[in-house]
């Protein structure tokens, strides 16, 4: 850059800084028009520096902020099981039998003969076990399959949400200019 176009444009610059605060828009053109050549006049924004738009500060200009939800984790302690993975039994309330139904618990069968037959269904006992959890007591979660965490639904999994005040955008546009800097 040549000097006399260095010492210009630090001249423009600081015209801008005096006059650009104090007087309108149209009154600051006219002004740094008479006072310096035209083309030689920085009339861009002083809030955006003449791009229109401001760095998001709460995303850090990415857009994207991390979801508190699941603190960016993208997935959370299952609700229906606490984490565990497993849940009691519906079937057996965590038993892992059940009353038998052919006896109904009582492990002998009235025959109609002077004596009670033992049961065949539970060999007298009374109670078989149950089959939906294997006798375990316990049955894998459906809502996690088992694994005691699912994915977050406030991020859908990714761990981040759309930052709210630049819209996803990582820019604001500038107010002082409404984006139209020239
Ligand atoms: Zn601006
Ligand atoms: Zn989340
Ligand atoms: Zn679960
Ligand atoms: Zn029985
Ligand atoms: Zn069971
Ligand atoms: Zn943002």
């Amino acid at each position: 850059m040549p000097m006399h176009g260095f010492f210009r444009q630090l001249g423009s610059r600081l015209l801008n800084k005096i006059l650009y605060s104090k007087m309108n828009k149209f009154f600051y053109i006219l002004f740094c028009s008479l006072l310096l050549s035209f083309h030689s006049c920085d009339f861009s924004c002083e809030n955006c520096g003449g791009d229109g738009y401001l760095e998001c500060e709460n995303c850090e200009s990415d857009g994207k902020i991390e979801c508190k939800e699941c603190e960016g984790e993208g997935k959370k302690e299952c609700d229906d099981c606490y984490g565990e993975g497993k849940k009691e039994c519906d079937d057996c309330y965590g038993d892992g039998e059940l009353s038998c139904s052919n006896c109904n618990g009582t492990g002998r069968i009235d025959d109609y003969s002077d004596r009670d037959e033992l049961c065949y269904e539970c060999n007298g006992s009374g109670s078989i076990s149950c089959r939906d959890c294997y006798s375990s007591g316990e049955v894998k979660c459906d809502l996690c399959y088992g694994i005691g965490m699912i994915k977050c639904d406030e991020c859908y999994g990714s761990g981040e949400i759309e930052c709210e005040d630049c819209e996803g955008e990582g820019k604001i546009e500038c107010k002082e200019c409404d984006g139209a800097s020239e």
